[in-house]
């Protein structure tokens, strides 16, 4: 089977293409899956480059999140059969520590994320454990299905689990054309929140205005804190999603109302921030950290795709060869919603 492998950081040359036996797999509870498509995080980028201070087993096949068919499965496994359509669920915990049996897997002393802690998605066969999938929405594309789990999952448990975004709050989202920004507009609204977006195109805000977002700034030409509060009249922001992390922090801070929850799951421009703690305390304010979401928060964000009131946003497919172009294309953060690689078609 082809299958991208990673066996040094770097560059986007480091993504190999090559040819591997097709995994085995041992496993009383294994689903074996023909991938047809695997999304592109910006994790995959971090593992590609490496993080400091951070061990990534090498080498190590890439891609958090994917959809496919099952081809096979082990003999614990009752509820699925071949042909069955999937999706991949990103999560890996033991299932058994206490963590675990609470629902809390992400908390799991073993908590690891596929592509990142052990072989991921992108390639053509998988094998995965039975906890690792989930029958796929009938309605979507594989293309639309790889793209739900991981974003969709970050931005549910920021805004939903951790900042408990209600009706009329004011959310502000940052970079909606990211993966996981594009989901938090979709989810904000879907509570019933007024979302101000921030995007760094023209093209991107009318994509930003046309996914829901009810204000859409500009974060290279705006003052967004200026903006957030002449839009909410003086009031702030209830809810910050924040994963961009030093460029913007200052700005998230500035922005929040009195009683404001700020959500952070990333820091892809510097994880090295400073917070005023006597504005944090006289507005009594929230500074929530998140990372991922559980296997019961996915169920949830499934629930709500089946029903159409959150949507996987496609901005572009690449070919499995392609992969390295796919991962220069982020780079250069030309794309609005998610990447995708189309494998066996
Ligand atoms: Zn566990």
């Amino acid at each position: 089977m082809k299958a991208v492998r990673i066996h040094q950081h770097g560059g986007p040359e480091t993504l190999k293409v090559e040819d591997l036996p097709d995994p085995k797999c041992e496993e009383h509870d294994h689903v074996v899956v023909q991938m047809k498509a695997a999304s592109v995080n910006h994790l995959d980028l971090w593992v590609r480059q490496g993080i400091r201070d951070w061990k990534i087993p090498l080498p190590i096949i890439p891609g958090s999140d994917g959809a496919g068919i099952v081809t096979s499965t082990g003999p614990g496994v009752k509820d699925l059969r071949a042909g069955d359509k999937i999706l991949v669920v990103p999560n890996v915990s033991c299932g058994t520590c206490s963590f675990c049996q609470d629902g809390w897997d992400t908390f799991c002393p073993q908590y690891g994320i596929l592509g990142e802690n052990l072989d991921g998605c992108d390639a053509e066969l998988v094998c995965f454990s039975r906890r690792n999938i989930i029958p796929m929405p009938k309605h979507l594309s594989f293309e639309e299905a790889a793209s739900i789990p991981l974003v969709f999952m970050s931005a549910w448990s920021m805004l939903v689990t951790k900042a408990k975004v209600k009706p009329e709050d004011f959310v502000l989202v940052w970079a909606a054309g990211s993966g996981v920004g594009s989901a938090a507009i979709q989810i904000a609204k879907l509570f019933g929140a007024n979302v101000i977006a921030t995007a760094g195109t023209e093209e991107k805000m009318q994509l930003a205005k046309a996914l829901g977002a009810d204000y859409v700034l500009n974060h290279y030409k705006d003052k967004i804190s200026e903006k957030v509060l002449e839009i909410t009249e003086n009031h702030g922001a209830d809810v910050v999603m924040e994963h961009i992390g030093d460029a913007t922090w200052k700005e998230s801070l500035k922005s929040m109302a009195k009683g404001g929850r700020l959500a952070t799951c990333g820091s892809t421009s510097g994880h090295k921030v400073e917070i005023n703690l006597r504005h944090l305390f006289m507005k009594q304010q929230t500074i929530l950290g998140s990372t991922m979401a559980t296997r019961g928060e996915l169920f949830e964000i499934i629930h709500f795709v089946r029903q159409k009131k959150l949507k996987p946003v496609v901005d572009r497919i690449f070919p499995l060869s392609e992969v390295a172009n796919a991962h220069k294309y982020m780079e250069e953060k030309k794309h609005f919603g998610k990447i995708v690689l189309a494998i066996n078609s």
